[in-house]
């Protein structure tokens, strides 16, 4: 009689499907070699922002050392230089969240100008009173104030989808809120709060069934999926480059080729346009148009390396990686920290969120911090989704790829001990 399989132990279960050299990785991110508080340095708070491997630190020293130069307009080498890395680096990074065209892809600050950017042109142009915006409850403020605003200016309200207690959208409601008059669906892909990866593309079918267009803050989910937004039917998608290893001050906007097309510019000056006279101005084609001024070219140049790097290293053995780290790190947190309590369904995508009875969120990061532990507390920028949970403040751990089981345990053995004195 054959014997039947041994089951295999959680712990190998939790172990990244394929073979990832985080040691090696960790070896390229030099904020990571270094000590706080005479502790090795644990960074759990990559959520807020990434370390950025030397590659893309060298990225950014070398555009400012041989290349430094203004783009599209200058007649000399240097310039050509400067506008061949940043159109190479949008085409990079267009390729990586599957834009059908680099033209659809256009440089701002980060997810927050991003979402500003559609709210003041298409919003603008598209909401009129009577009209509504639909949201979920789980947004950060960066998806939330904009639209609020706008709702303001043109008499128009917002529709908030409500969340079911796992922390997973209501997607009943969501439906019974889309109507004749909703203009614009405006959705995280993933909560930085809850790590709720939202069906987007479902969600986004619906909204396009009424008319609606469909805006993506791509923030948190950007750093931990492979993303297309092609294929998520997401007419705007938006994230930051800080988040995702490159560096800060850099972001992108998607755009569908038509909706960029038809859209009036946002902010106007050099850059973004074709002619000017002072009777009328012809305006640069998509994504000029959206590019005023001088733009963060060196930021752009080391995005694009961040994704150059990513897809190095392999991104779907680091996402394996942090996957296997998240479940480590949610399970051990339950069992092994008592009076734990976290939040929403994680769903591997890089998030811990949790408050310890009613011991106050920002004295338990304080005390991770003097072991050497950078977590977050505080409202994360996303009050209702706190109170929808009867909360004002939680801790959040937060990891990528670069982090470790042996920082999980680090993790669980400090809030023991914090948890004792606190
Ligand atoms: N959306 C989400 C989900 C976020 O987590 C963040 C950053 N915390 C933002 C938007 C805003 O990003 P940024 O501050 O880089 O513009």
């Amino acid at each position: 009689m054959t014997r039947p399989p041994t089951a295999p132990t959680r712990y190998w279960l939790e172990r990244p499907a394929r073979f990832f050299p985080v040691d090696a990785v960790r070896a390229d991110f030099p904020a990571l070699a270094q000590t706080v508080h005479g502790r090795r340095l644990v960074w759990l708070d990559s959520a807020a922002t990434a370390h950025k491997p030397r590659q893309v630190i060298d990225a950014v020293r070398d555009f400012y050392a041989r290349h430094n130069s203004n783009v599209h307009r200058g007649a000399h080498t240097l310039a050509r230089e400067a506008t061949e890395l940043l159109e190479s680096a949008r085409a990079r990074i267009g390729a990586f969240v599957g834009a059908a065209r680099a033209e659809e892809i256009v440089f701002v600050r980060g997810a927050t100008e991003g979402i500003n950017l559609v709210a003041q042109t298409c919003g603008r142009t598209r909401v009129g009173p009577g009209d509504e915006i639909v949201l979920t409850t789980l947004e950060h403020h960066a998806n939330i104030v904009p639209w609020q605003m706008l709702c303001a200016e043109r008499g128009a309200r917002l529709r908030v989808v409500p969340l079911h207690d796992d922390g997973t959208v209501d997607l009943a409601a969501y439906l019974g809120l889309l109507g004749p008059r909703t203009r614009i669906v405006a959705l995280a892909h993933t909560s930085n709060v809850l790590g709720t990866v939202l069906p987007v593309r479902a969600m986004a079918d619906a909204a396009h069934a009424h008319g609606a267009v469909v805006v993506v803050d791509g923030a948190q989910a950007v750093p931990h999926l492979r993303v297309d937004v092609t294929a998520l039917g997401a007419d705007f998608y938006t994230f930051s480059g800080h988040k995702l290893c490159g560096p800060t001050g850099i972001g992108v906007l998607y755009g569908r080729t038509e909706l960029l097309e038809e859209l009036p510019p946002w902010q106007g000056g050099g850059s973004m346009i074709a002619s000017v006279t002072f009777e009328h101005t012809r305006y640069a084609p998509p994504p000029q148009k959206f590019e005023a001024g001088t733009e963060h070219i060196a930021g752009a140049v080391g995005l694009g390396a961040a994704v150059d790097y990513l897809e190095c290293i392999g991104l779907d053995a680091a996402h394996g990686h942090e996957k296997a780290l998240v479940a480590y790190a949610r399970r051990r947190l339950t069992d092994d920290v008592p009076g734990l309590r976290l939040l929403g369904p994680g769903d591997g995508v890089g998030v811990c969120t949790f408050v310890i009875g009613a011991t106050d969120p920002a004295r338990v990061a304080d005390a991770l911090d003097t072991a050497g532990i950078a977590v977050r507390a505080g409202h994360h920028c996303a009050q209702p989704v706190l109170r929808r949970y009867g909360l004002t403040a939680a801790v959040r751990a937060s990891f990528a790829f670069y982090n470790t089981h042996d920082e999980v345990d680090l993790l669980v053995q400090a809030l023991r001990t914090a948890t004792r004195r606190l």
